[in-house]
């Protein structure tokens, strides 16, 4: 059912429309593949943000756009209940590129990606459109300096790109992957990449 405002106004035959556009978008802009999935498919569960903390990640309360500084997962839940789609897309990464600096560029990809589908689709009046990315805006963006986000009430330096993971408001984004039908596998820090047969990035935007 199509709860947001702005979509009562629109037909069936244009949401599909607007998915579509955006799901070639996505392609467009370097994705590997993409999935129209119904919002109400995305499981956000308190226990994926203990992987934001560290060991797991030590970016844990460094960015503005990282736990315990975004929504909590119930205030998530409440959030995206009004959401009628999802658009994932992935981006297939050799696992030794994703250990290796060039594996940044990977997850810089993910967000431009997430932001630009999400400045799309608000452009053509889905308001309250909003793009996910995977991993920490501040490794990516900020990686050797303050959030900027979180200091003294300052603006995020890259506010039109940076948003927050999948993660950070407690997606699970393991289970999204499978339940579309994609391969993926659990990567730790540890992990050797001669031991993971495939790797991914998923950035998501909710209609
Ligand atoms: S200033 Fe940097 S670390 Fe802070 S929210 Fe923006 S991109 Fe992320």
């Amino acid at each position: 059912m199509i709860e947001r405002g702005v979509l009562d106004t629109k037909s069936a035959n244009e949401v599909n429309a607007h998915l579509l556009s955006l799901k070639e978008e996505a392609i467009a802009l370097g994705a590997n593949d993409v999935r129209i999935i119904p919002a109400d498919m995305v499981s956000i569960e308190d226990e994926i943000i203990e992987m934001c903390r560290p060991p797991f990640c030590e970016q844990y309360g460094q960015s503005a756009n990282c736990p315990p500084h975004v929504m909590t997962p119930e205030d998530a839940r409440q959030w995206i209940r009004p959401y009628h789609s999802a658009l994932i897309f992935k981006i297939d990464v050799s696992p030794g590129v994703l250990f290796s600096e060039e594996g940044l560029e990977i997850f810089k990809k993910v967000f431009l990606i997430s932001a630009r589908l999400e400045e799309l689709s608000v452009g053509q009046g889905y308001v309250f459109s909003k793009g996910l990315a995977a991993g920490s805006c501040k490794t990516v963006f900020c990686r050797d300096i303050p959030c900027e986000a979180l200091i003294n009430d300052g603006k995020c330096r890259y506010l039109s790109v940076a948003r927050p993971s999948m993660e950070a408001l407690g997606i699970n984004v393991f289970r999204l992957v499978k339940d579309v039908g994609w391969e993926i596998h659990a990567i730790l820090r540890k992990s050797d990449p001669n031991d993971i047969p495939s790797a991914m990035l998923a950035g998501l935007v909710l209609v």
